[in-house]
């Protein structure tokens, strides 16, 4: 079985950005499986041997308790108890918000392996990017630029290297 590798994040950090860079030039997907929301997408991702699925999540409100918001957080829930690994994406330039650490506390307590990624680093200090986020305590943050490409291979290897 591939493990999955399941993106999250508040809207906007660049889920679906990574979910592309990492599925991009195989023949499939990025198909909707049945019986989903259009908001979870799941594609095939390989680093060098290592075949994964990667499922791309809509975004995650927690905060919001009504409506459309709340069905999201609910789907990506979901996406994180089917995970074998998660990837949390938070945004460099932005800086750590409020919502980031709602999402810290839901994934500590998932009980999953938790990767925390630091995007839209490129062309920043990946120390001084970095250093606010150790406050969500899921260790290490790792500096990646999804859009240039910067870092994604070697996330992706720590990412699939214990499983
Ligand atoms: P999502 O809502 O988490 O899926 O985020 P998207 O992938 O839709 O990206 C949100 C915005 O951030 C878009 O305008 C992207 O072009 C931008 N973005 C994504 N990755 C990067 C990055 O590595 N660097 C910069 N500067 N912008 C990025
Ligand atoms: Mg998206």
């Amino acid at each position: 079985m591939k493990p999955t590798v399941v993106l999250v994040g508040r809207p906007n950090v660049g889920k679906s950005t990574l979910f592309n860079r990492l599925t991009r030039s195989r023949d499939a997907i990025v198909a909707d499986m049945p019986g989903l929301t259009r908001d979870r997408h799941y594609g095939h991702g390989r680093v060098g041997d290592k075949p994964y699925l990667v499922v791309d999540t809509g975004g995650f409100e927690p905060v919001v308790k009504e409506g459309i918001l709340h069905e999201m957080a609910k789907q990506t829930l979901q996406a994180v108890d089917e995970a074998d690994v998660v990837v949390f994406i938070v945004d460099g330039r932005t800086g750590l918000t409020a919502q980031d650490k709602v999402i810290a506390d839901k994934l500590r307590r998932s009980g999953r392996s938790v990767h925390l990624v630091v995007n839209k680093a490129e062309g920043m200090n990946r120390g001084s990017v970095t250093a606010e986020f150790h406050e969500l305590g899921l260790g290490e943050p790792v500096a990646i630029s999804a859009s240039h490409g910067e870092g994604v291979r070697e996330l992706m290897e720590l990412v699939l290297a214990d499983l």
